[in-house]
């Protein structure tokens, strides 16, 4: 009920985003959609980082995504979707859900419901609740809205390594395995989605990523718990795995904690580093440091040195998701 004219403003969004594609852009999207209509896969663009996707519906195609990732099989996917209508038909849709999705979608928000049967085990890790997002950009949307299909896409990277922010990066990852690469220039949040779980009571925070906790609590009216903060563990399975690692070790350091006798190392972060490293990548503020660090891991363990020290950024905003990467880069 009242819930309709809310849906349309999602509908809306995903138009006005789609309108801006050229013909050009229209007649690759258009390739790439009959593509996942008939079981394979295309690597494609969104706001956070570049998708390997395929047709979510399809236990086949979905294999492929893990075989070509070489990604563990117990660690779901999320579904992409292009209209709150289409993502009825996968899972069970509560109010509270429905109000995250109606304000910040398109966006980087996968929310985590209970899955209907139409799912795959395969896709969602045989769990029985999957992961539902909108993507906000104009390739990505025209993508599933072309297909007719929810599209189950991880990062466009080998399962471990930094995820992708530009065409280059998956083409040299998994180019040689996939029938198309659409190139849509980098990515502008450079880190996943956030993962909130809303299948139980409280809503909890799985992954931090694009969307701040603060915003998700402002609009729900409620704390916003952490896995660590309740008695029933909810965990997102992917948060098992090292992810994201650099070649070279990644260490990280307040700027004035780098060792006097360090050698050869290079300085990520936003704060100006004491003492002479041999590369320095310095970011403006949090925004810019989440955009770039995978590029940046990616150009350091290309560049020479033996080591990177980055710095630990706070938790507000974006902050947490850097944190919780920059983490598991250094594989604690
Ligand atoms: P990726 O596609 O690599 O960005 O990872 C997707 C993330 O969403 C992983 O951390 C998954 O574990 C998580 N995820 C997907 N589906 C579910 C689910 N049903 N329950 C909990 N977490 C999920
Ligand atoms: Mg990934």
């Amino acid at each position: 009920m009242g819930f309709e004219p809310e849906s349309r403003l999602v509908d809306e969004r995903v138009e006005s985003r789609i309108n801006t594609l050229t013909l050009e852009q229209l007649e690759v999207v258009r390739r790439g959609a009959e593509i996942i209509k008939s079981g394979g896969l295309v690597a494609f663009p969104t706001e956070t980082v570049y998708g390997l996707g395929a047709n979510a519906l399809d236990a086949e195609a979905v294999r492929r995504i893990y075989e070509t990732k070489g990604r563990p099989s117990d660690n779901p996917l999320i579904l992409h979707v292009s209209s709150i209508e289409m993502t009825e038909d996968l899972v069970e849709i509560n109010w509270r859900a429905r109000m995250l999705m109606e304000r910040f979608w398109p966006g980087p928000l996968s929310i985590v419901l209970p899955a209907k049967e139409i799912i795959p085990p395969r896709t969602r890790g045989g769990l029985p609740t999957a992961a539902v997002r909108m993507p906000d950009g104009a390739v990505a949307l025209a993508l599933i809205k072309f297909s007719g299909l929810p599209i189950a896409a991880p990062s466009a990277n080998i399962s471990g390594r930094p995820s992708p922010t530009d065409a280059e990066t998956v083409r040299r990852d998994v180019g040689g395995k996939i029938p198309l690469v659409i190139d849509g220039g980098e990515t502008r949040f450079g880190v996943e989605s956030t993962v909130i779980d809303m299948t139980g009571e409280h809503a909890v925070l799985l992954r931090p990523g694009g969307l701040a906790k603060e915003a998700l609590e402002a609009e729900l009216g409620e704390e916003v718990l952490l896995p660590q903060d309740q008695k029933i563990i909810k965990r997102s399975p992917g948060t098992r795995y090292r992810h994201y690692a650099p070649e070279i070790p990644l260490i990280l350091a307040a700027p004035g904690e780098i060792p006097q006798d360090a050698q050869n190392w290079a300085w990520m972060g936003i704060a100006e580093p004491n003492g002479a490293p041999a590369k320095k990548v310095k970011f403006r503020d949090a925004e810019e440091y989440a955009r770039e660090l995978f590029r940046a891991m990616r150009a350091l363990e290309k560049s020479g040195v033996s080591v990177i020290y980055a710095e630990l950024p706070g938790e507000r905003g974006i902050g947490l998701a850097l944190k919780d990467r920059l983490i598991r880069a250094a594989g604690k």
